[in-house]
């Protein structure tokens, strides 16, 4: 990751291209939703593996190879619903280790070609196997490391890393890029974007509002037995250890049906490719500003998680939008006989 600063005109690899990404001013989404406070996209989905886990990927596979826990033949096995799969498989692949990504199966099959085609194997477990369950993602992991004494874990759920790198790198590129910021919006599903950003917020403007985004069906902010939602990589059916609440001042519930189409309406009003979570956050965010009556001149600012690319047979897609009820089909143009 680049320091702030000058930008190189080569890289050595592409792991040096992650971070430092672009700030974007939305245009018409505000105005369509009332909004008088200005809002800004922190595009995560331009980072080269496609989402801001490329950060956290490259960050901890750093450390456990200065620390010596990466050796000639170790084998990393890393939890995820796919996006910190995607950043291990390309740290992986560049720097030559063997990878074993587990995801649960309601994550996507772009993610999963993705990491396939970076060489990394894949373990498909049950999204709905209860944290009790062995077969549940977490389960799985702990049994892969304990069969294979080559295999180590970055596990981002507990890793410093995790919420370090935000706070060393995001959460100082938005700061320098806009001086001060009024609110911040975020997604959990390890916590470590909402914790490292939301604690450097804090103490560097602590007057900014930390909002994070909880879906439907999840239980990090919400009771009850965990349901099956279908926005990936936020929300889950435990609390992870990195997430630390004390930094978060708001939690905005959310639901399928308001993502997809809010991820649908940022694509098609301002052209940012982002992924369903963006849609979630973006949706809390107007929800938000007109809580807090930000006005004039106040900045927010959504981190937009990942990208179109993970989605292209999903949200995207009007047919799936349709066959899931989360959009009414068009009205049929029905043939003359039935106009009678
Ligand atoms: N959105 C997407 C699409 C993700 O993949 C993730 C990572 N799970 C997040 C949001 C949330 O990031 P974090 O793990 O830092 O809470």
């Amino acid at each position: 990751m680049q320091a702030n600063g000058q930008t190189p005109k080569v890289y050595d690899n592409i792991l040096q291209c992650i971070g430092n990404t672009p700030l974007v001013k939305f245009n018409r989404i505000p105005d369509s939703y009332g909004l008088e406070c200005d809002l800004y996209a922190k595009c995560e989905f331009l980072n080269p593996g496609g989402s801001l886990k490329d950060r956290i990927a490259h960050a901890m596979v750093n450390d456990a190879t200065k620390t010596g826990r990466i050796q000639l033949g170790t084998r990393l096995v890393e939890p995820t619903s796919g996006n910190t799969g995607i950043g291990v498989s390309l740290t992986a692949a560049v720097s030559g280790i063997k990878c074993t990504i587990v995801t649960p199966d309601k994550n996507s099959d772009e993610k999963m070609s993705t990491m396939h085609l970076l060489g990394a194997e894949i373990v498909q477990t049950p999204a709905m196997a209860h944290i009790d369950d062995p077969d549940n993602f977490m389960n799985v992991t702990k049994k892969i490391l304990e069969e294979d004494h080559k295999a180590i874990s970055m596990n981002q759920y507990s890793n410093p890393m995790n919420p370090l790198t935000h706070y060393d790198y995001t959460a100082e590129e938005i700061i320098d890029a806009l001086g001060t910021v009024d609110m911040l919006v975020m997604g959990a599903g390890t916590g470590g974007t909402v914790t490292g950003i939301g604690r450097k917020l804090k103490e560097k403007l602590p007057n900014c509002i930390i909002i994070t985004v909880d879906p439907e069906g999840s239980i990090i902010y919400g009771e009850g037995e965990p349901k099956l939602y279908y926005v990936e990589g936020i929300g889950g059916d435990f609390i992870p250890e990195v997430l630390d609440k004390r930094t978060i001042d708001r939690c905005i519930k959310t639901n399928d049906k308001e993502a997809f189409n809010m991820a649908r309406e940022i694509i098609k009003k301002e052209g940012l490719l982002c992924g369903g979570s963006s849609g979630s956050i973006t949706y809390a965010a107007i929800k938000a500003a007109k809580e807090y009556k930000l006005g004039h001149g106040k900045k927010v600012v959504v981190i937009l998680p990942d990208g179109i690319r993970n989605y292209m047979t999903k949200f995207v897609c009007d047919q799936w939008m349709e066959a899931h009820l989360f959009k009414e089909p068009p009205e049929r143009d029905y043939p003359w006989w039935n106009r009678f």
